[in-house]
């Protein structure tokens, strides 16, 4: 698995200025390095701090609008600054100020008082991928050991889980990428599959213009002409739902041309016969009128990713968010094992992780089914170990419990799911799919407490909430898309009213657990991390060789790592894959539809993303002045012949609705979408009130990416306006 360098890292320096803190942006898994600089100067009395770009590897000083502008999180104004303890009263009460102990001991006793009457799988934990990995790993902890609960699991399931199952089947083990970014614009083909890092990841692009100067070439699957696709060699523009059997067609082509590595397949791979009569079924006119690409371009594709030297395919929610999201990856992966473009220098599949620290928070146990080291929590040896570290009998460790969507909708745990939910760093009210039972089901609850930095829209339904630092206020690890663990460093201290998570969780365990609990929990970060790293000993995700001294010294280090004399792990597979027997898997698997497909009632196909100023749920973001300038609400995008059959003029407020929810929105006319599809942004509330939770059933992440809706002029429909 480990192998010499191909190209060295591009090494960033340290902090230009002595004085500025060398630290990493709050938002995406790119995790740009960033330099702050704190003045005395700030909004209510709070320090200004200057963000600047810092010469860190994956950005190299460069910085998106979100990263430029994330001080302004910092302001008192917009984050909490308090702990909020519910007062009962009409209309489910309302949210009164309270000291810590006050609230900490409330949410101590909300959550006892279930366990007692229900059992501990009463109650449960729902974490999120901004979490760093202290955070994260203690947060899996708490549930298994404090509340001894099997309910925990988090908002990550909602974002690459589909890719993380198709990689574990292949490879043997799940990182974002197996190589650095580095090695991107050295690959001679890659397909960029359902991503759009123009506007989620604006610093990515530079690696896939190089890609183009150093004559590779680029193709963008995406059923929108996105500003990603504009730069591509070839764009296919699939319609929603079927990039497996777009990804199938391929194989049937790089079979029919004769592009098949057959080496490599020998020697390096196994079930490609599987494989072969899977993508024989998949011939290019069925593609076509499957998919809607037309079979030429299909040929265009197959020969520029079979001919070239070396290739990459990455893969993004698009491609995944469905209810075949493990097999459409696997059939991407069967792409790159074909073809012999994986397990070699520049080529391999990889997948573009979303939330900053989405690759380290489901490595350290906030899923429902793992435990630190990206171990399965059915696996006795790492039960055995893991409880080792943490000083109780494996008996003691619960079995797996529910994912996210199950979990917060109600199921597991009895007829009723979980009664109590304790919540950190998550806004499953926007985020979640039909997001409008997830709030029926929040509303409730017995007893729910969040810990945030904001008061966001799940926040404001808590019985108790808890204010906890962010970022630039505080210290931990997080693992960036590459498998790369880096050092977020604080730089000013948080407000007077403000704690850590890792404080809470503390406060929690004293309260709540066996005499001495506490001391398992520790508020110092680096003390937190050298228990991880002990815990994923051995585990496919070793951080025992990492330290806070070593990822400072040379700019993150890169998992596994097993020993503090290991020089981590770049490049993962160039000697062997991480299976038994060495060798990849192939997935064969068949196209199937959509778990709603259209109809006569719902004849459209919706599809969600991102735009460039807002980030995920925008709890953060909705936040922030600029951004909220540059991308205020919701919106749909129409092609324009379908807006000239529902007679809607640009600007125009339409209802969007599904068999789950409605939404009104202004429309907005753009031939850069497929005439039967139509494109809503996610980030605020209501959205996601339209999306179907049919879960993928080897990852159980839901279908974000397709469901079937109307479009109708808001005027012509009763109650119409008021946008979500
Ligand atoms: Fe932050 Fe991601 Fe933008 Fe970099 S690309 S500044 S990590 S949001």
């Amino acid at each position: 698995m480990t192998a010499p360098a191909a190209t060295p890292i591009a090494a960033g320096g340290p902090p230009s200025d002595p004085a500025a803190t060398a630290t990493h942006c709050p938002y995406c898994s790119l995790q740009c390095g960033m330099e702050l600089r704190v003045g005395a100067d700030g909004a209510a009395g709070a320090p200004a701090v200057a963000v600047e770009g810092a010469d860190f590897p994956v950005n190299r000083g460069a910085l998106c609008g979100k990263g430029q502008s994330a001080a302004e999180l910092l302001d008192p104004a917009v984050r909490l600054t308090v702990p909020l303890i519910r007062e009962p009263g009409a209309d489910g009460g309302r949210l009164r100020p309270a000291d810590w102990d006050e609230a900490l001991d409330h949410a101590a006793q909300g959550l006892r008082r279930i366990a007692e009457r229900y059992g501990p799988e009463a109650v449960g934990v729902f974490g999120g991928g901004g979490l760093t990995n202290e955070k994260a790993y203690l947060l899996g902890k708490f549930a298994r050991v404090v509340l001894r609960t099997p309910m925990i699991d988090y908002n990550g399931r909602f974002c690459m889980s589909s890719a993380a199952a198709a990689q574990r089947k292949a490879f043997g083990l799940d990182r974002g990428l197996p190589f650095p970014l580095a090695d991107i614009p050295r690959t001679g083909c890659l397909i960029l599959a359902g991503g759009n890092p123009a506007e989620t990841m604006p610093p990515f692009v530079r690696y896939l213009r190089e890609l183009r100067e150093n004559g590779g070439r680029l193709i963008v699957v995406d059923p929108r002409r996105t500003r990603t696709a504009e730069l591509a060699d070839l764009h296919l523009q699939p319609a929603p739902g079927t990039d497996l059997a777009l990804a199938l067609g391929l194989l049937h082509l790089l079979i029919a041309e004769r592009l098949l590595d057959e080496g490599f397949i020998a020697e390096r791979t196994t079930g490609f016969d599987g494989a072969r009569a899977a993508a024989m079924a998949h011939w290019p006119e069925r593609v076509e009128s499957i998919t809607g690409v037309p079979a030429r371009r299909l040929l265009d594709a197959a020969r520029m990713f079979g001919r070239a030297e070396s290739g990459m395919v990455l893969t993004a929610r698009g491609s995944e968010q469905h209810s075949k999201g493990t097999d459409t990856v696997g059939a991407w992966i069967d792409l790159c094992l074909a073809s012999g473009k994986a397990g070699r220098p520049y080529s391999g599949f990889g997948c573009l992780t979303g939330q900053g620290n989405g690759q380290g928070g489901r490595e350290h146990g906030q899923k429902s089914d793992q435990l630190p080291g990206y171990r399965s929590l059915t696996d006795p040896a790492a039960r055995a170990q893991v409880a080792a570290v943490w000083g109780i009998d494996p008996a003691e460790l619960p079995q797996p419990g529910v994912s996210a969507y199950r979990l917060l909708a109600g199921e597991g745990a009895g007829a009723e799911g979980v009664r109590g939910l304790l919540l950190a760093g998550s806004n499953p009210l926007v985020s979640a799919p039909n997001a409008g039972r997830v709030a029926r089901r929040l509303r409730k609850l017995d007893f729910l407490v969040v810990s945030d930095v904001v008061a966001s829209e799940t926040a404001l339904l808590a019985d108790v909430v808890l204010p906890v630092a962010q970022w630039a206020e505080e210290t931990g690890t997080m693992t960036n898309l590459e498998g790369r663990v880096i050092l977020r460093q604080a730089a000013v201290t948080p407000p007077p009213g403000v704690r850590s998570d890792l404080a809470v969780l503390r406060g929690l365990a004293e309260r709540l657990g066996r005499e001495g609990a506490a001391k398992g929990f520790p508020e110092d970060p680096e003390e937190a991390f050298a228990e991880l790293a002990r815990a994923s000993a051995g585990g496919p995700a070793d951080y025992s060789g990492i330290g806070y001294r070593r990822i400072r010294e040379e700019q993150g280090v890169f998992w596994p790592c097993p020993d503090p004399g290991h020089p981590g792990t770049p490049r993962l597979f160039l000697d062997r894959f991480a299976t038994e027997d060495g060798r990849a898997r192939f997935a064969a698997v068949d196209h199937r539809p959509a778990a709603e497909e259209p109809d006569a009632g719902y004849p459209l196909r919706l599809t969600t993303g991102r735009v460039l100023s807002q980030y995920q749920s925008g709890a953060q973001t909705r936040r922030v002045d600029a951004l909220n300038a540059a991308a205020p609400g919701p919106f749909v995008e129409l092609h324009p012949r379908l807006a000239a059959e529902l007679g809607v003029a640009e600007g125009e407020t339409v209802a969007v609705a599904s068999r789950r929810g409605r939404v009104t929105v202004p429309a907005r006319i753009t031939d850069a979408i497929r005439p039967d599809t139509v494109f809503l942004p996610f980030h605020w509330p209501g959205v996601n009130e339209l999306t179907n939770p049919a879960l993928d059933p080897v990852s159980e992440m839901p279908e974000f990416k397709i469901c079937a809706v109307r479009v109708e002029r808001a005027a012509a429909v009763p109650n119409g306006g008021g946008a979500a």
